[in-house]
């Protein structure tokens, strides 16, 4: 073997040690053991990088309603820990870092993923669309047929709806961003698994920490309880902003499930005259 291919070897081997590292640093891993003789373990380097982001909400001049409790968020560890009301209180205070990744190396590590079942039967991997500094993000469970032919999130009859709910609140699609929980198509869309989520989780989050969005709107029971780490139920906790690090979250009901009962757009409606009027009060804040 050359010099020169040794160290292309190395490099990659580098590379993907440095991916994988990334990635269980998401999922809440704060060291790897080395085996004995090698070298003393470190604690392991955080997926994004140290500066820390100065906080967007500590003033947020639209006050968190009283009467549900927020969830604690855990997004960053165990996805079903269910033990989000009553979490660690270290981790209210937790607040997203700064990431000095890229959209485009986030996707090349999710690159032509195997990683859960999911893949068998996937024509494409939907990675997150639209702007990639947008202040809003909508997030969503998982692709369907048309998402996954088109390799575009939401753009099937749920999605349609999703474009009107946008520019209800005065917002163009393209001003926002959109993801899912999982990327490839469960079949028959069903609900992804929480091991399915789990394994594609830290991939959104990743894009979270990069948009640093002022709000995420979750869309439906699985988005939410997979974001906040909560098993409590979307009927609960929508209309009411809870916090994932930092940044704002509005649960509100799937698109999908509003085309089934379209008695719930009010509801609907009302959660998104929330989202509208504090990114409105935000806005004015940053002209002052
Ligand atoms: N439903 C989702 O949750 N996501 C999509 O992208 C489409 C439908």
């Amino acid at each position: 073997m050359s010099d020169q291919s040794s160290s292309e070897q190395l490099l990659d081997l580098v590379a993907q040690a440095k991916n994988r590292l990334r990635h269980l640093a998401v999922l809440g891993v704060e060291s790897v053991p080395v085996k004995e003789g090698l070298t003393k373990p470190k604690p392991m380097e955080p997926a994004t990088p140290r500066a820390v982001t100065a906080p967007r909400n500590v003033s947020s001049p639209v006050p968190t309603p009283r009467s549900v409790p927020p969830v604690v968020s855990q997004g960053h560890s165990g996805s079903h820990a269910g033990s989000g009301l009553f979490g660690d209180m270290a981790r209210q205070t937790e607040r997203l870092e700064a990431s000095d990744e890229t959209f485009t190396q986030i996707w090349s590590d999710v690159g032509n993923c195997t990683r859960c079942p999911l893949h068998q039967e996937r024509t494409h991997v939907v990675h997150t669309n639209g702007n990639q500094k947008a202040r809003l993000m909508f997030v969503g469970e998982a692709p369907g047929a048309d998402e996954d032919i088109q390799a575009k999130p939401f753009v099937g009859r749920a999605g349609q709806l999703l474009t009107k709910i946008i520019e209800a609140i005065g917002m163009k699609r393209e001003e926002v961003l959109i993801g899912n929980v999982n990327r490839c198509r469960p079949p028959g869309n069903r609900q992804p698994t929480p091991e399915e989520a789990s394994m594609c989780k830290p991939f959104l989050l990743r894009e979270i920490a990069l948009c640093q969005p002022e709000v995420i709107v979750v869309l439906g029971n699985t988005a939410m309880q997979n974001l906040l780490g909560t098993r409590v139920g979307i009927t609960k906790l929508r209309g009411h902003f809870q916090d994932y690090k930092g940044i704002k979250v509005m649960p509100t009901f799937h698109p999908a499930y509003l085309l089934r009962d379209p008695s719930k757009k009010r509801e609907t409606w009302e959660d998104l005259k929330k989202v509208r009027d504090y990114l409105d009060s935000t806005a004015k804040c940053e002209m002052e």
